[in-house]
Parts: C-alpha cells; structure tokens; sequence
C-alpha cells in the first residue's frame, strides 16, 4: 500500500509539473498565465504530499513526523520500532 501510494505521489507530481510547463505555454498565448498554470501546481503540491506521506510517519511517543526508516525520533529521541 506504501509503494503504491509512493508511485502515485511522483506520478501526480510529474504530471503536475507537465501540467504547469504545459500551462505556461498555453498562458504565454493567452497572455495570462494564473488560470493555467494553477491546476498543475495544485497537482505538484498533492504529489508531494503524499509523496512525503509515504516517506515518514508520525513518532510512537510525540506523534512527529520522522523518516519511515528512522529508529530513533529526532524530537523526542524515543527508540521506534
Ligand atoms: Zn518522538
């Protein structure tokens, strides 16, 4: 389920970034580039969110967020499992 989520979360950030170069291409011919650049960098930042979701998880005792590999919390230094 955390790879998946991981693939998705680059798939929507690639596609965002396509999006926004696709967008400012299309805007540039327009002459205004906010309605169209926009969608794409809504779909960067969800791509790096649950990009970034996939890579960490909240701490046992501080609830922080640490790397998924971590064994020790940086915050509250606790030992993970
Ligand atoms: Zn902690």
């Amino acid at each position: 389920m955390r790879l998946i989520a991981n693939l998705l979360g680059r798939l929507i950030f690639c596609l965002g970034v396509m999006t926004t170069v696709v967008g400012c291409v299309i805007g540039s011919v327009l002459g205004s580039s906010v309605g169209t650049t926009l969608p794409g960098a809504a779909l960067i930042c969800l791509g790096a969110v649950i990009y970034w979701r996939t890579v960490t998880k909240p701490c046992t005792q501080c609830l922080n967020r640490i790397k998924s590999s971590a064994r020790q919390c940086h915050h509250c230094g606790s030992a993970q499992s």
